[in-house]
């Protein structure tokens, strides 16, 4: 029989709040698999850490979203926003799906081409597109979304000498209610400045106005916000209409649309309080409908969904490295787990399970990552089990942004695999080695030991 762990006796003071069946002890429940896979079989196959992705997960909530707008809207249309996840199975499952690409970059941009997404399906966003990305997505008939005036006029400057007309949109910026307002990117609604790119564009010969679009924020917990900024874009279509009798395809409302993750600092749980996906979409879809564009020319609604659609299906496995106390007595986890890979743990608080069955006795207690970087916090209050070195955990929804802002940071980063439906594993992204940064780095002749 196995030794029972020694646990230390500690006098805790009785936290006020509302008590469960249980009294007011917080307990911490274990999570021991992941689609019907044992986390301990999984760790002993790809070390640790290592992030998991949840083909299912991705089906469930891609559908619960395309059916919340699409029962409330004509057409609808997804486009797989690349900076949020962009290794290329995720981007494949999200195009098998019928998701477009949505990409800010020359770099995103090839990656969505060489996925095999044709040039007419992929969006080209954000403030850096050189001229030879402009060229290339004039050449490939990908919709073009301008930002400021330097990149219209370089654009005008592109088609001519290409001798192409190029689909556009522009983005518009806007009071919606959220504040600091996102003005930084596209042209201002409230000061004329969207209207006066609009009537450039009209004007131009090669440049042909497709769609309008919007992306207010991100982890925007107002539902409302969406339906202020859709009347605004909804009011640009019917004065385009007015004025130059042209009619729009698509209005783009962006991305932007919460998680069920925790932020810091929030008084209730993210899952109890982030809007759903059907809160969004009527909204939305209440102001293109109640708008003044007419029935036969409603546009086709895009929603560029990032961090909502794939939160949910990324987890994170980690192992306990060591225990210990801090000066003024309180507990304290390292772990393999950093900042460096998870990066949303600067504005979460994510929640951490132990994969197996622990004592019920919590303790508040600090976690921290295994940089060795003051900034190295997991979660700076939790009340948790006690967890020995080699003791395995999970944190779940981890899927947007961290396995795209990750750091190579001290350490290398981890295996990152996809359990698909019918709950195969598969190695998506190999750890990296040292040699994979030897490839890039050149010493100079002189500095080599001789
Ligand atoms: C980042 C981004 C998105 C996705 O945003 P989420 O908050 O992850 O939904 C969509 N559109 C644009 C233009 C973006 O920059």
């Amino acid at each position: 029989m196995e030794k029972l762990k020694y646990e230390r006796p500690l006098i805790t003071k009785i936290n006020a709040g509302v008590p469960d069946k249980f009294g007011m002890k917080t307990r911490v429940k274990s999570m021991s698999g992941i689609d019907g896979l044992e986390i301990q079989d999984l760790v002993t196959k790809f070390g640790s850490p290592f992030f998991v992705l949840s083909e299912k997960k991705i089906n469930q909530t891609y559908n619960e979203a395309y059916q919340a707008f699409s029962n409330r809207y004509p057409k609808v249309q997804f486009a797989w926003s690349y900076k949020t996840n962009y290794l290329n199975a995720v981007c494949q499952i999200y195009h098998s799906l019928g998701s477009w690409a949505e990409v800010v970059s020359g770099f995103e941009y090839h990656k969505a081409i060489s996925n095999g997404v044709p040039g007419s399906m992929i969006i080209f966003n954000g403030p850096d597109k050189s001229e030879e990305d402009l060229a290339e997505a004039v050449k490939n008939d990908s919709f073009i979304h301008i930002d400021h005036f330097d990149e219209l006029y370089s654009l005008i400057q592109v088609t001519k000498s290409l001798k192409k007309t190029a689909k556009v949109a522009i983005r518009v910026n806007m009071d919606t209610g959220i504040y600091p307002q996102w003005d930084r990117f596209g042209f201002n609604y409230e000061n004329g400045e969207a209207w006066n790119a609009l009537n450039r564009i009209m004007l131009s010969e090669s440049l042909e106005l497709v769609g309008l679009h919007t992306h207010i924020g991100t982890y925007i917990m107002s539902a409302n916000a969406y339906g202020v900024a859709a009347a605004k874009l909804a009011a640009l279509a019917v004065q385009l209409h007015r004025k130059f009798n042209h009619h729009i395809k698509y209005i783009d409302m962006g991305g932007g649309f919460a998680s069920k993750n925790t932020l810091k600092g929030a008084y209730l749980p993210g899952k109890d309080t982030c809007p759903s996906f059907n809160d969004y979409a009527e909204t939305i879809t209440n102001a293109l409908i109640n708008s003044e564009i007419s029935p036969e020319q409603m546009p086709t609604l895009i929603l560029e969904t990032g961090r909502a659609l794939i939160d949910d299906a990324g987890y994170i496995v980690g192992t306990v490295l060591a225990n210990k106390r801090l000066a003024n007595g309180r507990r304290s986890i390292v772990v393999d787990v950093g900042v460096n890979l998870l990066f949303t743990s600067f504005w979460y608080d994510h929640e951490i399970y132990p994969i197996k069955e622990t004592s019920q006795q919590t303790e508040d207690a600090t976690v921290y990552g295994p940089l060795c970087m003051n900034i190295d916090v997991i979660r700076e209050a939790i009340q948790f089990p006690l967890m020995q070195k080699g003791d395995h955990f999970v944190i779940p929804r981890v899927g947007a942004y961290n396995m795209s802002q990750w750091l190579q940071f001290i350490t290398l980063r981890p295996n990152v695999i996809l359990i698909d439906n019918q709950q195969n594993v598969h190695l998506i992204r190999k750890k990296e080695t040292n040699e994979v940064f030897q490839t890039v780095e050149n010493t100079p002749d002189y500095l080599l030991k001789k």
